[in-house]
């Protein structure tokens, strides 16, 4: 069985480089949410000839849907013989900006020395084509199988994947008993499975003052002053403390295997927007620090954001007028799925068979859309597997390798055929 999926494969390796190299020449750059129809459409009129039944949802009233920005995403469903396991392909059809320092064209889909380039090419398009390869390749070596089988294209998942895989699991996309298994083919590496991600939060700290003329800052009172204070007792307290948590999670890579926080911004003081380079003598009264703190599974979001508010809360008692408000901007729970879940063992065994060793298990320092299905849809049998190099991801000159396509397509291919066939014999 495993022989004749490879050679299945092996017949189509054209075709995967031209299907990748198809993807990224659409342009489907988020923000604006740019090419997202015909790029829906492309996957939709793919699969339709090879016999899924193809929805369109648009993520009506999700940030950035708009008539000139649709969020469209495409659901495409094949049936097998009869009732059975429900296993779901996913992967996300927008990309980031292109960026400066390219050398080939970002959406010209180049193929050059055995790689795919573009904007895309490894987050995640090289990914997308190497599932649909390995469904068709599976189709054709297994056409009396046993449950469903379904691949999705989303939207938005560089956003926060409000218009994509969120709105399709409100709508019981990513649930049970309509899917089973979920595998995310994200730009992971070949031989890597990832077990989920880290938790979020994402806030933002005011300090308070009182403006003031600033030839005599005495009779007023400085919000960045206080903001300052704010810093030093996090570099004291808060970052130490970070980097002694401990954690049972895989996160890749190594230096993300604890608690982190990154200090996005601050704003304080007048603006420069008006009069660059001409200040005027203020003391300014308010000043903002956007944080984002990555928390860990041994942590809970209470005790993250009471570490932050025990360390301000301590200021407004020891240092003079201090005052500050607080405000949640984001939250996302860290989720890991359990190493023995039927999903994990499935793609395991492919692992297993296509590289002659035992998988690395590892979890994403970021987050991606597995959040929305463990969290709205509730399934947690749920990975993110799939071709390319994590670090390749947004930068210029971007590629996916086509050996690694090639790979992660058999490795899917296995996957894909260890659930159907292990639930329908269950
Ligand atoms: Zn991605």
């Amino acid at each position: 069985m495993i022989d004749r999926f490879a050679k299945a494969i092996d017949a189509r390796v054209q075709d995967l480089v031209a299907l990748t190299a198809d993807l990224i020449r659409f342009p489907t750059v988020n923000p604006p949410g740019e090419a997202y129809t015909p790029c829906a459409e492309f996957v939709a009129a793919r699969l339709r000839r090879r016999g899924f039944a193809v929805t369109f949802i648009r993520g009506e009233g999700t940030p950035g849907d708009t008539d000139r920005y649709p969020r469209t995403n495409v659901v495409a469903r094949i049936e097998g013989r009869g009732p059975g396991p429900v296993v779901h392909f996913n992967s996300h059809i927008d990309v980031v900006e292109a960026g400066e320092g390219w050398t080939v064209d970002p959406f010209g889909g180049l193929v050059r020395d055995d790689k795919v380039f573009g904007r895309g090419a490894c987050d995640m398009k090289g990914g997308l084509a190497a599932s649909i390869i390995a469904v068709e390749a599976f189709l054709d070596v297994s056409p009396e199988f046993y449950g469903a089988i379904e691949i999705s294209g989303t939207v938005d998942e560089e956003s926060g994947g409000f218009g994509g895989v969120a709105y399709l699991a409100r709508q019981g996309l990513f649930s049970k008993p309509r899917v089973d298994h979920v595998i995310i083919p994200e730009p992971l590496n070949k031989d890597r499975i990832c077990l989920g991600h880290r938790g979020v939060w994402w806030a933002e700290i005011e300090t308070k003052g009182r403006i003031a003329h600033g030839s005599m800052p005495f009779l007023g009172d400085s919000a960045v002053r206080h903001m300052g204070a704010v810093l030093s007792a996090f570099e004291k307290e808060l970052f130490p403390a970070l980097d002694r948590k401990q954690t049972k999670m895989p996160v890749v890579p190594e230096g993300a295997r604890r608690s982190t926080m990154n200090i996005n911004s601050i704003h304080g003081g007048q603006t420069e927007d008006f009069r660059p380079g001409l200040p005027s003598p203020i003391v300014p009264d308010t000043c903002r620090m956007v944080i984002d703190r990555r928390f860990l599974l041994e942590e809970k979001l209470d005790e993250v954001k009471s570490e932050v508010v025990t360390i301000l809360d301590h200021l407004k008692r020891s240092r003079d007028r201090f005052e500050y408000s607080i405000r949640d901007l984001m939250e996302v729970i860290p989720t890991m799925t359990e190493r023995d879940a039927p999903v994990v063992t499935a793609v395991a065994e492919g692992i297993r068979r296509i590289f002659g060793r035992e998988p690395d298990y590892v979890i994403s320092p970021g987050t991606y859309d597995q959040k929305h299905i463990a969290r709205i849809g509730h399934l947690h049998d749920c990975i993110a597997y799939g071709p390319g190099i994590l670090d390749l991801a947004h930068q210029p000159d971007e590629w996916v390798g086509i050996e690694d396509m090639v790979q992660s397509a058999n490795v899917m291919a296995i996957g894909l055929n260890a659930l159907l066939k292990n639930s329908a014999s269950s």
